[in-house]
This record gives C-alpha cells, sequence and structure tokens, in this order.
C-alpha cells in the first residue's frame, strides 16, 4: 500500500467549482455572480492608480528582499491601526493595541485561532447564520466546535435581532463571538449603530471573547462610517480580536495583506500577546511577505496618494451601490411583483437575492448566469453591459 493510497478526495469548495464550471461554459453572455472580488465597470479587476504609483517608484529604488521581522512592517501595523481606531484614539496612545502583518484577513484569523486556542482551549465560537463559509472551516482546523448564531432573517431579508442577542446570551460564558463589522458576507445586511450597542452589553455581559472580521473597510458607507463597530468596542473597555484585510479595498486579492490587531488592557500586556502571537506566526510561515503591505503602507502614509486611494475606494462603493439600485429599478420595470428593494439596502459586494436553489439552477442552465446556491449575488459583478441580461433572466426565473 503506497503512503497516499487511503487519503479521500476533500469535499470541493462550492464557489471555486462555480467559478471553474463557468470557465467551461462556451456560451458568449455567461455571467459570473458566484465570485467574491469587485470588477469594474469593464468587468475587471482594477489596478487602482495609487497602487500602480508606489509599484513604480518601488520597482525604481531596486529595494533589497530581505526577511520582515515576524510581525511585518512596522509602519504599516501603525496605519492599520489608525484605519481601524481612528487618527486620534486613545487607546493607540495608551498602548492598548497590538497588531501584526498577516496573509490576507483569512491569515488573521487563522492566527487569531490558534493563539487563542492556547488561552481559551474549551471554549466555543460562534458566527453567524450564515457566514462566510471559510469562518467554520477556519475555527474547526483550529480545534474549536463552532456554533450558529441567528442573523439572517429571509422573510424580512433584515437581521434577525431578537434571535441573535438570545442565541449570543445563551453561549456558554467566554464564547468566542465572530462578527462581521460591516458589508456581511454573504447576506448584505448590516447591523444598526444601536444593535451593536445591544451586542455589546450582551458580550460583555457574559464575558464572550468579541472576533471582529472587518474584510470591507470602505465598501459600505465609507472608511470612517464602516468602523464603527471597531471605535464601540473599543469604548466598551473589553479586550478584542480584530481580523482586517486590504484584499478588497486596495484590490489587492492575490498580495494578502491583512492584519490582526488585539486591544489589551495595557501596555504590559500588549507586549506579552505581541510575543506569543509572533510565536504563532513563526511556527507557521516565519514572516510575511513585503510587497502588499509595503503599498499599503506607502499610500496611506502619503497624503497625496491617500487622497488618491479613497477617491478610488469611493468610486467601488459608489458603483455598487448604483448597480443595486439600478438592478432593484430594472426588476421593478420588467414587471415583478416581488418588491426587490432589500437589494438597494444591502451593503458590500454581496446580495442575498432571495432565489431559491431551483431559480439559482434554471439560471446557470438555462441562462449562463452563474450565483452560489444560497441565492447569493456578487452586486460588485454586476455592470450596466451584463445587467439588463442578468435581471431579463431573473425575470424569468422568477416565472
Ligand atoms: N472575512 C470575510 C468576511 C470575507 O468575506 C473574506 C473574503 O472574502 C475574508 C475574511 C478573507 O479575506 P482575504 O482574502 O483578505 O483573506
Amino acid at each position: 500500500m503506497s503512503l497516499f493510497s487511503a487519503v479521500e478526495m476533500a469535499p470541493r469548495d462550492p464557489i471555486l467549482g462555480l467559478t471553474e464550471a463557468f470557465n467551461a461554459d462556451p456560451r458568449p453572455n455567461k455571467v459570473n455572480l458566484g465570485v467574491g472580488v469587485y470588477y469594474n465597470e469593464e468587468g475587471r479587476i482594477p489596478l487602482l492608480r495609487a497602487v500602480a504609483d508606489v509599484e513604480k517608484s518601488r520597482l525604481e529604488i531596486q529595494a533589497p528582499r530581505g526577511y520582515l521581522p515576524v510581525d511585518g512592517i512596522a509602519a504599516y501595523s501603525t496605519v492599520v491601526q489608525k484605519l481601524l481606531f481612528g487618527q486620534n484614539s486613545s487607546l493607540l496612545e495608551e498602548g492598548r493595541v497590538v497588531t501584526a502583518q498577516s496573509l490576507g484577513g483569512t491569515g488573521a484569523l487563522k492566527v487569531g485561532a490558534d493563539f487563542l486556542k492556547r488561552l481559551l482551549p474549551d471554549a466555543t465560537v460562534a458566527i453567524s447564520d450564515p457566514s462566510w463559509e471559510n469562518h467554520r472551516a477556519l475555527f474547526q482546523s483550529a480545534g474549536y466546535p463552532v456554533k450558529n448564531y441567528r442573523y439572517y432573517d429571509a422573510s424580512s431579508h433584515d437581521v434577525d435581532r431578537t434571535g441573535m442577542l438570545a442565541d449570543l446570551n445563551e453561549l456558554p460564558p467566554r464564547s468566542i463571538v465572530v462578527l462581521h463589522a460591516c458589508c456581511h458576507n454573504p447576506t448584505g445586511v448590516d447591523l444598526a449603530p444601536e444593535d451593536w450597542k445591544k451586542i455589546i452589553d450582551v458580550l460583555k455581559a457574559r464575558d464572550h471573547v468579541p472576533f471582529v472580521d472587518i474584510a470591507y473597510q470602505g465598501f459600505g458607507d465609507g472608511i470612517e462610517e464602516d468602523a464603527l463597530a471597531v471605535r464601540l468596542f473599543a469604548e466598551s473597555g473589553m479586550s478584542f480580536v480584530i481580523s482586517s484585510s486590504f484584499s478588497k479595498s486596495f484590490s489587492l486579492y492575490g498580495e494578502r495583506v491583512g492584519a490582526i490587531s488585539l486591544v489589551t488592557q495595557n501596555r504590559d500586556e500588549s507586549a506579552r500577546v505581541l510575543s506569543q502571537i509572533k510565536r504563532v506566526i513563526r511556527t507557521n510561515y516565519s514572516n510575511p511577505p513585503i510587497h502588499g503591505a509595503s503599498i499599503v503602507s506607502s499610500v496611506l502614509n502619503s497624503s497625496e496618494l491617500r487622497a488618491i486611494w479613497e477617491v478610488e475606494l469611493a468610486e467601488m462603493r459608489q458603483r455598487i451601490h448604483r448597480i443595486r439600485l439600478e438592478m432593484v429599478r430594472q426588476l421593478a420595470a420588467k414587471g415583478v411583483q416581488q418588491d426587490f428593494s432589500f437589494v438597494s439596502r444591502q451593503r458590500g459586494m454581496f446580495s442575498f437575492s432571495g432565489l431559491n436553489i431551483d431559480q439559482v439552477d434554471q439560471l446557470r442552465n438555462d441562462y449562463g448566469v452563474y450565483i452560489v446556491g444560497t441565492g447569493r449575488i456578487c452586486a460588485a459583478a454586476l455592470n450596466t453591459r451584463n445587467l439588463d441580461y442578468v435581471t431579463d433572466a431573473i425575470v424569468q426565473v422568477l416565472g
């Protein structure tokens, strides 16, 4: 028997499988709305001008490629902290935040999960129902049991606020609660400021550990607005963990640029926590890559490039919002009785469309419109050229 003869085939990733099927589809008018990336009006992943400018000057410098420190570029961590907590955060002045560069938001979640597992080996992790499909797998692979808390109410296309608070209350004390700060993936349905306050009260009362995942800062209502949850947790006095990512906001998906930040109670705790985070990183991949994080820190440390980036980010955010409005308008104009206005209230790249699995199958088989089985549409993959075709197809499958 060979070493690998007993290895079983791992289940296929449903979203990657969808893209493979899309790529193999010969129909010229096919549309892939199953993806998790932002496409511009031309249907391409944009290379931001701010990014291209920095890359050009970096190439000219011909910088050497030594190892970075285990926790990454210090100037990068500083800009991450300022984006998350605000320019004048007292937490930063008090040395209560530690940040380490990570391999995207996913890397931050994994480093955070591995670190917490040593600290709270018997805890339960709770994620929203539904959530980004990797949340469950990630925390399970760190050795945690993962439960759901109620989040999405399909009938109202809104948050099940009562259910969510009740479930958070019922978790064992000191559970780790993963929360989407903004632009909830996959539903597009976010919590309002007053919801966050209630959630924070429950987490505090139950001594839970907030793990705030912010992968879309700037894609919802704006850079500062989208950080509201982080700011409220900061004000709460709690210790908590944040995973953040520049994959979307800098369109740097393949460069793997993220960060893990931990809010502690004082400088002394911070030093000890950072030393342990470094240990987790060291034993996983030693130290992070240079390119993406150096671009982000160069852009955010230059007032000129930052201004360019902010305009580019606003363009992405506003284009998604416009296409949402246009989708709602077209569906109504094409005679759809069902009210789709909830699509325009959703935030970020994704939209829970409310389409069922039969309709999803029909969209793919009959029209070459690919969306995830749950009915999740990537609104950021719609544009003024494919929208008419997509809304026609939706009208047909709605019957
Ligand atoms: N968290 C959420 C909620 C996401 O939707 C994603 C990406 O889709 C991530 C984390 C991971 O982002 P990254 O590509 O930076 O690893």
